[in-house]
């Protein structure tokens, strides 16, 4: 059964259809996520009544080696599935340097003809809302996201498709609904709008670091650790795992979400398949009294620019209104890659401010981050079992776009290393992962 094929994943609201909004504004799909009552699969071992049993280093029946966004889902999903888990991370979870470090994620199930990824998104939707009644502060801001258009690109079309045909909700906005609704952003050739009410904002490294609390809560245990690269035998199988201060890992399984350091630790296998690249985004201060860039008023939004992405989230627990260019930057080292933003990137974010958000052009930069996408090829997921050790599956590729998948990303996964996913998703297969990088998913 692929992803698609799998009946819990069929939208969880009531069929609507078409629902004629406001003046300008079409709905398309169904109507919305909220009020979704809360699944005994969030449940902790104990609560379901089974004795939790601690991993430890020295035997567990599985071993995730990062906790990035993918791997702690992993752990989460499968120690929610009765398993003992250790999770385990170099620097710690979502650190400064990791994929999913930083503020805010954008999650959003526009992916124009993309059903996969907007089935991903939606299905991930529930277990992001559940972490943030969890967490003291909010891990998901339902800020909605604006996608905006100067015409009706297939990304466009394909989008209101999927959403029709997933009966997901999906609002059509024309140019005086944008322009009424979003007086902030200047829409100067742009015709065509589309908006999730549903959708938002994601606190990234506040997102991982509740989950892992949650996790070491029910039982799970949390060690910071570093993995050596596997080394080869002629075995099928990974016995231990080493690691850097010398101490050994023993496990059942071993399940490596790596993230951008993937192609160090499987230099021969992930060396020349995931590309690594330098991100930069840019944090400004609204005029002092300004409310219309908080995220009462402004969503998440992505200016489509012909294909040259240009995003943003609004001024979140303010920290500043975030602005980003969603080209993928020079090759980085995640170890030794120059984290200093530079001049030229903060100029064209400014030129495109002045541009659509003219009130910000101006302002004070807050803060700034050099990040890094960990690209597949084309964008797709890698979530595969390692080509000869029969123990060790591969997680990562996540490609600037993987953060808001994670929940799916951990439960497709504990199915598939468990055994009970039966038909892999072909595009998540190591065999469709390139050499040569040609960007197919936005
Ligand atoms: C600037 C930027 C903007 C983005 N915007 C969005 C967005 O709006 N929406 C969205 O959905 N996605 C977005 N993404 C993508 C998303 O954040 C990533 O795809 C996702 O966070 C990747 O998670 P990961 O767990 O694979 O990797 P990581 O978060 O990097 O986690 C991997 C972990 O593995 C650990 N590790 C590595 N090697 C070892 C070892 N040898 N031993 C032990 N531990 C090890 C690392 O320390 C790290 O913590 C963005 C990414 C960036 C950089």
């Amino acid at each position: 059964m692929t992803v698609l094929d799998d009946p819990s994943r069929v939208p969880r609201r009531a069929v609507l259809g078409a629902i004629v909004g406001a003046v300008g504004a079409t709905m398309v799909g169904g109507s919305g996520a909220a009020g979704r009552a809360a699944p005994d699969r969030f449940a902790t071992p104990e609560e379901k009544g089974s004795a939790p049993r601690r991993a430890t280093a020295a035997q567990s029946e599985i071993a995730v080696i990062g906790a990035g966004a993918f791997g702690t889902w992993i752990a989460w999903h499968l120690q929610r599935q009765g398993h003992e888990v250790l999770l385990m991370d170099a620097w710690g979870p979502a650190h400064a340097r990791a994929s999913s470090g930083g503020e805010s994620r954008m999650t959003r199930t526009t992916y124009g003809a993309d059903e996969l990824y907007t089935s991903m998104a939606w299905d991930s939707l529930e277990d992001w809302r559940w972490l943030s009644q969890r967490s003291g502060l909010p891990v998901f801001h339902q800020t909605g996201v604006l996608f905006f258009f100067g015409k009706p690109e297939p990304y466009y079309v394909g989008s209101i498709e999927v959403h029709k045909r997933l009966r997901l909700p999906l609002e059509v906005l024309d140019r005086s609904a944008l322009s009424r609704r979003f007086p902030q952003i200047n829409f100067d050739g742009i015709e065509h709008g589309l908006f999730e009410h549903d959708l938002g904002v994601l606190m990234a490294r506040r997102g991982v670091q509740t989950l892992v609390q949650e996790f070491v809560r029910a039982g799970g245990e949390y060690r910071q650790l570093a993995a050596l690269p596997p080394k080869k035998t002629d075995s099928d199988r990974l016995a231990a795992l080493g690691t850097a201060t010398g101490e050994m890992v023993h496990a059942e399984r071993y399940i490596f979400a790596g993230g951008p350091w993937l192609p160090k630790l499987f230099p021969d296998i992930l060396g020349s398949r995931i590309f690594p690249t330098r991100q930069e985004v840019f944090f400004f201060a609204p005029e002092p009294g300004d409310t219309r860039f908080g995220p009462a008023q402004l969503p998440g939004w992505a200016d489509f620019n012909n294909g040259d992405l240009f995003y943003g989230m609004p001024d979140l627990e303010t920290r500043g209104a975030k602005v980003a260019h969603d080209q993928h930057g020079p090759p980085i080292d995640p170890d030794t890659g120059d984290r200093t933003p530079t001049a030229a990137a903060l100029q064209e974010v400014r030129e495109y401010m002045a541009m659509r958000f003219p009130a910000l052009a101006k302002r004070p930069l807050t803060e700034s981050r050099v990040c890094q996408y960990e690209n597949s090829s084309n964008g797709d997921l890698l979530i595969d079992q390692h080509p000869t050790m029969k123990n060790v599956w591969l997680v990562g590729g996540g490609s600037g776009h993987g953060f808001k998948h994670a929940p799916a990303v951990g439960k497709y996964t504990a199915d598939l290393v468990m055994g009970r996913q039966h038909q892999p998703e072909p595009r998540f297969s190591l065999a469709t992962k390139a050499e040569q990088q040609k960007r197919d998913v936005h």
